[in-house]
């Protein structure tokens, strides 16, 4: 196995050892009942990183097996709150503890630089599960004003086993958003990883045990869509599904979920408008629209990649957009000054630079990019790109193409913006750049999103919800509305 082994301290060196990471089912670390492995990849250098074991139904079968005992039997969904607090904190703790060692893991399964692992995904992972390990403790019924010859209460109870499949985009982070929810509120989980970034998703399982989570909580495996995730979305056992990842598997999913009629959500993806007026602080409007679409290499549901500028100042700002992505420090990830890095694999690169190839065709302009950064050698480098003389019914601004390409569409006025930033199946997110507290209030209401971020672009806090209007999917995580997706009510009533 090639890759830098050499730079990374002990304890990721012996994590990518050559000997096949096993997957975690019932409380034991174990092979794939069919004996399969697959390799996971460093876009950097596009050489094995990994051997990971390739679950399928059967394992599949053996996780769901172990978290219906886990919650059937308990003691998880009947402990006592503090204890599953404590746990939580402890998993907090540990995830901490081993950071630096989780950043760099992550950086050389996904490829997004150090800088973005370092900064964003360990603390957000971190913070996910701080944040639900206050929430067990405060989870009520009610007593309800019903006929005084009776009591009625309700209960707030776990919904049970939860299959829990998450994307490439932000390995860590999403297993903790599935994961913190989830296990704060009683339930057993099964986590499938996406088959391109299962490292930390397997750290975190060696943490998580370590931490006290009782055996059969949780369970990881690793494998691929259509046949470890495709059996946990059909599975008769399982109470619920939650899914991240792109509109078309969560279409899928939620056929699958029929069979049983398992409670879904469904987090999809995204082509959100980021729309710059011409009284916004263009500075800070320029530096918005950059993260808004160069962070993690594009690769974010949540990406701001229909850019609509005002025509009036149109030409500049993209110009001025251009120059800042052409200088951009794009490199490896593990280089400490690299701050755009590889698409996660092959599959994604070439898509990516196939929607470039479209947008040309549809006549769109290439301000800068549009190509492979060769001089980066082997490793999946597309070149951030700024596609101009955009129209809002182009391919380049219907389709989500998940990669550093944004495309700029200019506008008239507020009406003409809020039309054109509405017509689209999506509906996660939206940017408005303005210093008109009016427009920016009467915007946020007319655009059909889930989260509408003015003046700022991709803030994200365990604190606050999030989820997607239309196809984007529906249910929402974090905050205290994820505790609807992992709780269920009961009502009780008492003759008195
Ligand atoms: P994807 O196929 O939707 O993958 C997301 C997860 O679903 C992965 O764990 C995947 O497994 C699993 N999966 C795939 N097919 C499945 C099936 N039939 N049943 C159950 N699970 C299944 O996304 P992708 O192929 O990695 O990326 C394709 C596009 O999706 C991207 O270009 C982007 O547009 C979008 N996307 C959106 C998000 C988001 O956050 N909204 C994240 C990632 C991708 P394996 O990967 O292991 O096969
Ligand atoms: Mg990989």
């Amino acid at each position: 196995m090639q890759h830098e082994s050499q730079a990374l301290p002990e304890a990721v060196r012996g994590f990518i050892t050559p000997t096949s990471k096993k997957m975690l089912i019932g409380g034991k670390w174990v092979d794939a009942a069919s004996g399969k492995t697959f390799v996971t990849v460093n876009p950097a250098t596009a050489e094995p990183l990994a051997m990971v074991a390739e679950g399928d139904a059967v394992d599949i079968n053996r996780a769901v097996e172990a978290a219906r005992k886990a919650f059937d039997e308990g003691p998880w969904p009947h402990e006592k709150p503090a204890e599953r607090t404590k746990v939580l904190l402890r998993i907090a703790d540990l995830i901490e503890k081993h950071k630096d060692e989780l950043a760099q893991l992550e950086t050389l399964d996904n490829g997004k630089t150090l800088f973005e692992s370092r900064n964003v995904d360990i603390p957000g992972a971190i913070e996910t599960f701080r944040y639900y390990a206050g929430w067990p403790t405060k989870i009520y019924g009610e007593t309800n004003p019903s006929d005084p010859s009776f009591f009625n209460y309700t209960l707030r109870e776990p919904v049970g086993v939860c299959g829990q499949i998450i994307p490439w985009n932000f390995p860590l982070l999403m297993a903790a958003w599935k994961l913190g929810p989830a296990v704060a509120c009683g339930n057993t989980v099964i986590l499938k990883p996406a088959e391109q970034t299962p490292l930390t998703a397997l750290r975190l399982g060696e943490l998580l045990l370590e931490a006290g989570v009782p055996e059969g909580v949780v369970n990881i495996v690793p494998g691929f869509g259509p046949t470890a995730g495709g059996a946990l979305a059909n599975h008769p056992a399982v109470d619920k599904v939650a899914f991240t990842g792109s509109t078309e598997v969560g279409k899928e999913i939620l056929k699958a979920s029929a069979g049983n009629l398992k409670r879904v959500s469904l987090e999809l993806g995204g082509k959100s408008p980021n729309i710059v007026f011409v009284d916004a602080d263009q500075n800070a409007a320029v530096a918005g629209a950059f993260m808004g679409i160069f962070f993690n290499q594009g690769q974010v549901c949540c990406a701001g990649s229909r850019l609509f500028v005002e025509q009036k100042v149109y030409d500049q700002f993209t110009e001025t957009l251009a120059n800042s992505a052409a200088a951009l420090k794009q490199g490896p990830g593990l280089d400490k000054d690299s701050r755009i890095g590889p698409l996660v694999s092959q599959e994604q690169f070439e898509r990516v630079l196939g929607y470039i190839d479209i947008g040309k065709k549809e006549g769109a302009q290439i301000k800068v990019g549009g190509e492979q950064n060769k001089e980066l050698g082997k490793g999946y480098f597309v070149k951030p790109t700024v596609l101009t003389n955009v129209n809002n019914s182009m391919r380049v601004a219907q389709e989500e193409i998940f990669g550093p390409v944004v495309a700029a569409i200019p506008f008239k006025d507020e009406e003409d913006v809020v039309r054109q930033a509405n017509q689209t199946v999506y509906g996660l997110s939206a940017g408005v750049w303005t210093r008109d507290v009016s427009k920016a209030h009467r915007i946020s209401r007319a655009l059909r999103a889930g989260t509408v971020w003015v003046n700022c672009y991709n803030q994200l806090d365990p604190i606050s919800p999030f989820g997607g209007y239309k196809q984007s999917g529906f249910g929402r995580e974090l905050g205290l509305h994820s505790l609807e997706l992992y709780t269920q009510i009961k009502s009780v009533w008492l003759k008195v």
